[in-house]
């Protein structure tokens, strides 16, 4: 008899998961809060891997039609200094299949395909070791009883209580993302500046980063070190309250750059937080983790590729062993703990480098890692 599987989130670990296991024709339950896929903005764009998130897709099936909406040209990247002086001008390699852009919207899309997602399905609660396998209590009072519950459901993961104590630590960096549409036509200056990648700008910290992405949307992302409440008193519904505080921050830098939170609209507030870098917990027969449940960590560019392809690596061993349940997940966590570990520490001396006393630093970081 083919076991009852659950994945608790349809982000790209939970989805990816999923959709490797149809792809083997294995069935699996998908159940995710969201009353439905378009519920809420997407966000920005990623850039998936050769060797992590396009793997994960090429394991679904899926490379060929990713290849055919991602964008190598968004691998541009532009740094200035806070006067508006170029450091670093990388052009696009539009034959570079190494890690192109996708918005997350289409990538969920693609990976949505002909699952069966059970929309509207907030889980509260997961209780291992019921007679009868492991119990999932939803927020609308339900239960139901599944042989594996995987816990995909991201930063504040309900499913992560059954296994580990651990919860996510503020980092001390925030993140405030606003958006520019139609930019080509509203803002050419801005298009231009932002070409046809991402332009980033490093300050004491404090940075700004604006990524095109498909259709003329434009996400800026601006990072600065702050106590957790540096917003007290200031209303998030109040645009206009919200760009002044902004601005305030960043104070002093060139116009054309603050342009970018002149023009921005709906203000999104994402204080970073990170799980301990190597998160283990003690295995728990029918219950595991994937993606930022397991590993959350500083977004560097990788938790969506380290999402992904834990996922797809837990399916098709899943597939390729049906029997073997639970040794199959035992030595799956291994895998993905040694991984995450690795990840995690770069990500998260990348970030103290990134949003630095010393600008330089993050200067320094992106020689490091940019083919010159
Ligand atoms: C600004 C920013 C930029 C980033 N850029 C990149 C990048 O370029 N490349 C990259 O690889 N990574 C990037 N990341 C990281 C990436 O977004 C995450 O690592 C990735 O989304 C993790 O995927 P996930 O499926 O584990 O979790 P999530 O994407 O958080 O998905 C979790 C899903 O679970 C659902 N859910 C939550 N709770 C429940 C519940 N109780 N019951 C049912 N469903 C639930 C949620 O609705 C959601 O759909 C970035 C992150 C940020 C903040």
């Amino acid at each position: 008899m083919r076991q009852r599987i659950a994945v608790v989130g349809g982000g790209p670990a939970g989805l990816t998961f999923a959709r490797v296991l149809h792809h083997h024709d294995h069935p699996v339950t998908v159940l995710e809060r969201d009353p439905a896929p378009d519920a809420r903005p997407p966000g920005g764009t990623l850039d998936l891997h050769e060797g992590m998130g396009q793997l994960a897709l090429a394991k679904a099936g899926l490379l060929a039609e990713f290849q055919a909406l991602s964008r190598p040209e968004g691998q541009a990247m532009r740094i200035l200094d806070v006067d508006g002086t170029v450091l670093r001008d990388w052009p696009a390699r539009p034959d570079d299949r190494a890690h192109p852009e996708i918005d997350r919207g289409q990538l969920r899309d693609l990976l949505l395909g002909p699952l069966d997602v059970q929309w509207g399905s907030g889980v509260a609660e997961v209780v291992p070791g019921t007679g009868d396998g492991v119990l999932v209590r939803f927020a609308d009072g339900r239960e139901e009883t599944f042989d594996l519950v995987v816990g995909a459901d991201g930063a504040w993961s309900r499913v992560r209580r059954a296994v580990s104590p651990a919860t996510p630590h503020y980092t001390g960096i925030t993140l405030v993302e606003t958006s520019l549409d139609d930019v080509d036509a509203r803002h050419p200056g801005l298009a231009r500046l932002v070409g046809d990648g991402s332009v980033a700008v490093y300050g004491v910290n404090r940075a700004l980063v604006a990524q095109r992405n498909s259709g003329g949307h434009v996400k800026v992302y601006a990072q600065f070190r702050a106590p957790l409440d540096w917003h007290a008193g200031l209303d998030w519904a109040d645009a206009e309250a919200v760009r002044s505080s902004l601005l305030a921050l960043y104070d002093g830098w060139t116009a054309p750059v603050l342009d970018f939170l002149h023009h921005g609209t709906d203000f999104v507030h994402r204080p970073l937080y990170a799980l301990p870098v190597s998160h283990t917990w003690a295995h728990v027969p029918g219950v595991t983790l994937l993606g930022d449940a397991a590993h959350l960590m500083p977004p560097l560019g990788v938790g969506a590729n380290l999402a992904m392809l834990g996922g797809a690596e837990l399916a098709e061993a899943i597939a390729a062993a049906p029997g073997e349940l639970d040794e199959t997940v035992r030595a799956f966590e291994e895998r993905l703990w040694a991984r995450a570990a690795r990840w995690g520490q770069m990500a998260t001396a990348g970030l103290e480098r990134l949003v630095s006393p010393d600008p330089g630093e993050a200067l320094a970081l992106f020689d490091e890692v940019q083919p010159s």
